[in-house]
């Protein structure tokens, strides 16, 4: 039977840069991927400006530059068609330069990464589903499956590291999952075309029954992503639904005019899930087979190239010591969950404040005018500045002295909203 240093499932942001990672090490790796690349995959496609630095450890940053691809300038948020604030990334301190987040199409984006490990030592393995995995006293020792061709394989690993996304192996067959049940949300997703908006930001619509993220991804074609209760969708057909509550907001009616959806809508049910980390030795999950808590906030790339980063670090260490123990592997669930506890603590956060109206409006309204508090929470959520520095009692408090000190909406000199939107938002 074949046998390798490490094994990783899946081709995605989370795979393919464990990939990466892994084999400038110098270890023997195979990636295991059950679609043929390109392959399509529900996303908000803007991805944090932190990940520029993780592209460029990768050697992967240039050749995203040198498709042109769009970069975005910061982030736009209206609530309930009553107040919106904009924001621009703020200057990284230690690099003191304009931050900005890449908005590249996902069929692109991961096609590229895929075909860099390709060029690199890592055996690819392109339409083999892993279907179990090869235990060894209690422990991940390989994995088993069938290709394309529906010959069985089995393969060894001395780690494998499972990066499947949220329908992974491992939360199946080891039982990882929990999802958040009768309450869970449903994204729906179609490119655009035909719109022009009014700037290259990344715009986030709250308003009933759910929100929307809308980015322009080049070349005229627009991503526009809906979240909706799971028991929202009505029996008038999802293509339907999807159009009629999109341009149920006057805001995003607005900025869509003129444009059309020019491909069918696609779905992601059950959104957020939570995942227990495994409870055998030799295996280590990434990317969104750690668990998914919303879309809002839009980190999920970042922290899947992240995660990879630091399991990365984590495998070489166990394969210099031999010991690929569930309680050694227990480290890098240790050292993940402190990174990013307290963005995942400030997305749930989110979660309640968009889905309360009143408290929503005015705290839009109040981060419209207390530019430095936006920013802040800018930085947060493009994962360049620590999530601490919002999730804390001083940021609370300056929220709450700029809402009592009140004010008005934004400038209408603002770029990035239109004449129209303004005099509507201004009361
Ligand atoms: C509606 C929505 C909007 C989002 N918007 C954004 C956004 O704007 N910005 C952002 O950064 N993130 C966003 N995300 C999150 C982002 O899409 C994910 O975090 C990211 O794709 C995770 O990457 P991954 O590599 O872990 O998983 P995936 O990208 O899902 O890749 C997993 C791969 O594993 C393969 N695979 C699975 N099982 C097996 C198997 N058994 N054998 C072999 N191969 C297998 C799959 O075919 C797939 O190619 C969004 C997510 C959703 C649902």
């Amino acid at each position: 039977m074949k046998s390798y240093d490490i094994i990783i499932i899946g081709g995605g942001p989370a795979g393919t840069s464990a990939a990466l990672f892994l084999a400038k090490k110098g270890y023997q790796v195979a990636l295991l991927e059950q679609s043929r690349f390109p392959r399509d995959k529900v996303c908000g496609e803007f991805i944090s400006p932190a990940a520029d630095a993780i592209f460029s450890e990768l050697g992967v940053l240039e050749a995203i530059e040198s498709l042109h691809p769009l970069r975005l300038k910061g982030v736009v948020v209206s609530a309930y068609e009553q107040s919106v604030f904009q924001r621009d990334y703020p200057p990284a301190l230690e690099a003191g330069r304009q931050m900005t987040s890449l908005s590249v199409e996902r069929m692109v984006l991961d096609h590229l990464m895929l075909d860099r490990v390709r060029q690199s030592p890592v055996e690819v393995k392109e339409g083999f589903k892993v279907t179990d995995f090869l235990f060894d006293n209690g422990r991940v020792c390989g994995v088993s499956g069938r290709d394309e061709s529906k010959t069985e394989f089995k393969l060894k690993a001395r780690i494998v590291v499972d990066a499947g996304g949220r329908n992974s192996i491992s939360l199946r067959r080891l039982n990882l999952k929990s999802d958040s049940g009768r309450n869970g949300k449903i994204a729906f997703a179609a490119h655009w075309e035909g719109v022009r908006l009014p700037g290259n930001y990344c715009y986030m619509h709250i308003s009933r029954p759910g929100y929307t993220g809308i980015a322009p991804t080049g070349e005229g074609r627009v991503n526009v992503v809906l979240v909706v209760d799971r028991k929202c969708p009505s029996v008038s057909g999802v293509d339907v639904f999807y159009r009629q509550t999109v341009l149920g907001n006057s805001l995003r009616r607005d900025m869509l005019c003129g444009g059309e959806p020019v491909e069918k809508v696609r779905i992601v049910d059950s959104l957020s899930y939570s995942v227990r980390p495994p409870q055998c030795g030799g295996l280590l999950l990434v990317g969104d087979a750690t668990g998914f808590v919303d879309p809002f906030t839009g980190e999920g790339i970042y922290l899947s190239l992240r995660s990879s980063q630091l399991a990365a670090g984590m495998v070489a260490r166990a394969l210099d010591a031999s010991d690929f123990s569930k309680d050694w592997l227990a480290n890098y669930d240790r050292l993940r969950r402190q990174e990013f506890y307290k963005k995942i603590l400030l997305s749930r956060i989110l979660q309640r404040l968009i889905y309360s109206p009143s408290l929503c409006i005015r705290v839009v309204k109040t981060l419209a005018r207390q530019q430095e508090l936006a920013g802040l929470l800018v930085g947060v959520i493009g994962d360049y500045v620590p999530a601490g520095q919002v999730v804390s009692f001083g940021y609370l408090m300056r929220l709450l002295s700029g809402w009592l000190a009140g004010g008005s909406a934004p400038s209408p000199s603002d770029p990035v909203v239109s004449q129209p939107q303004v005099s509507r938002l201004k009361n």
